[in-house]
């Protein structure tokens, strides 16, 4: 292993960004020192600092193969212990942009939990690294500096009860993990430094979940029920997701503030308002096992750090800190893992170019990471502009995008190959580029060409005449 000249790294935040991060590092500093807020529970329960615990979340193929790849025998080990389910693509059912997707079996496993499941046992894999520390209840309050500012050599750390001293904590080198509330942008005008433009699309989601028995007595073909709605001509999004336990995960989510409800009537009332009414028939007689909670999400946002002219030396900024999308889309988690990939991949290339030093390390890495942000950032943002009360900077070709994804999406229903690569980019395997193969082109047209001729047999015969 190829060591930088740094000893000591500190991750700001110990959740899903924080951990890897942290798994990262482990590889490349002598002692790494995870500094999260909240006390974390010792079980896969929910926590105050990661409220979107309580909702419905997947992990994507991209993301499962990089935690499989610096967590050796994660989902293995989780498969095994039966404790989880485990499916293929065929035990999913959606419905998607007004017709079901095919059922086929991709030969693709995915594992289903919730999110503070997966956070504990990825903590727990974690904590068996000898030089990594997770410390809890310790909130980071300020980062430190040499004395010109240009590099960062430390956090200003309280310790929930050591009283109000504040202490100084020295690290080679801090990356802030601490969500999309991270405070990085406010302590880089703090110490002169410009502020990361900001880029937002505003998408309005609401989220209400709730925790179900499944009934006894009912058998369901799928695991993994989804129902999206056609947008523009509808906003309201279902899904209930088996968990671990035997559990069921159920979300109700609405864009452009279409809200589902946080009441037991209200709840099933807009389960039932969805484009198909099969969420609504499967937690009909399910026993609720949790109160309803919401949680609102007004944007996706990008801080676009790989843009600042000036950054200080000894500081790095990980997943939600630097992008967080409209959730629906299942990419946050996943882009995370990427992104720390890309930050080992970066630390390899800077030890073995830059001689062990850390200097213009950000550049590097920014650059690197908001290549995989650009993508993810395209396909949730264009889907998003299809409602007209979406508002931000629209991508240029976002109505072209959004016509020719809905033929795929419309394709998947019935095409097989289409499906399959559907799938694959929406899972981030697979670049978006082979969506525009000469084969999935053909049936693009040729759908289009079968929709004209079936327009034209349905116009009265006097137009027809005219055309
Ligand atoms: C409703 C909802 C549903 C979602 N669904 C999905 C999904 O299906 N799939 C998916 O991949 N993603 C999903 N996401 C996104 C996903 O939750 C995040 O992308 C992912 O958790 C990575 O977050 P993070 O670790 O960067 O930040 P967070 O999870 O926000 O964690 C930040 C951590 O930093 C700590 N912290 C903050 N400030 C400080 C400080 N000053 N000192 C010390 N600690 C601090 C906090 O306590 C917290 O533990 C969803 C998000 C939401 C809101």
């Amino acid at each position: 292993m190829i060591r930088l000249g740094g000893k000591h790294a500190v991750v700001i935040g110990g959740s899903i960004a924080g951990l890897l991060a942290g798994r990262i590092l482990a590889e490349h500093f002598e002692r790494v020192t995870i500094l999260e807020r909240d006390q974390l529970p010792e079980d896969g329960g929910p926590r105050k600092g990661a409220p979107q615990g309580l909702h419905s979340h997947i992990m994507l193929k991209a993301g499962e193969l990089v935690i499989s790849k610096w967590f050796p025998g994660f989902y293995e080990e989780l498969n095994a212990s039966g404790e989880v389910p485990v499916i293929d693509s065929a035990d999913i059912s959606w419905f998607h942009y007004g017709v079901w997707r095919l059922r086929v079996r991709t030969g693709m496993p995915k594992t289903l939990m919730t999110r503070p499941y997966f956070e504990w046992k990825l903590r727990s894999r974690l904590c068996t690294h000898a030089n990594v520390v997770l410390r809890q209840q310790c909130e980071v309050t300020g980062l430190l500096t040499n004395e010109s500012g240009s590099r960062v050599t430390g956090v200003s750390i309280c310790q929930k009860g050591s009283g109000d001293n504040p202490e100084k904590l020295a690290a080679d080198l801090v990356v802030d993990a601490s969500g999309r509330g991270s405070q990085t942008p406010r302590w880089l005008e703090a110490l002169g430094y410009p502020k990361p433009e900001e880029t937002t699309v505003k998408i309005d989601i609401g989220y209400s979940s709730r925790l179900y028995q499944p009934p006894e007595n009912k058998r369901f073909d799928w695991e993994f029920l989804l129902v999206y709605p056609k947008a523009p001509y509808g906003s309201k999004i279902g899904f209930v997701q088996a968990i671990e336990e035997n559990k069921w995960m159920v979300t109700l989510a609405g864009c452009i503030g279409d809200y589902p409800p946080k009441d037991e009537e209200g709840f099933l009332e807009y389960a039932k308002q969805l484009d198909k009414p099969d969420v609504y028939e499967a937690i009909k007689d399910a026993d609720p096992l949790t109160p309803i909670t919401i949680h609102r999400f007004p944007a996706s946002l990008r801080r676009r750090y790989e843009k600042l002219s000036r950054f200080p030396e000894g500081l790095l900024v990980v997943g939600d800190a630097i992008s967080s999308f409209n959730p629906v889309y299942g990419q946050g988690m996943s882009v995370t893992a990427l992104g720390a990939d890309a930050l080992d991949a970066c630390l390899k290339e800077h030890a073995v170019y830059n001689k062990g030093s850390l200097a213009g390390l950000s550049r590097r890495y920014f650059a690197k990471v908001s290549k995989i942000i650009d993508t993810a950032w395209m396909a949730a943002v264009t889907e998003d502009f299809r409602y007209p009360q979406a508002s931000g900077k629209k991508p240029y070709g976002t109505r072209w995008l959004n016509w020719y994804m809905g033929e795929l999406f419309e394709l998947a229903s019935i095409d097989q190959k289409v499906y399959f690569q559907v799938i694959l980019v929406q899972n981030m395997v697979a670049s978006s580029r082979t969506l525009f193969s000469p084969y999935i082109i053909r049936q693009v047209m040729k759908k289009n060409w079968k929709k004209r001729q079936a327009e034209k047999q349905i116009m009265p015969v006097s137009m027809n005449k005219e055309v």
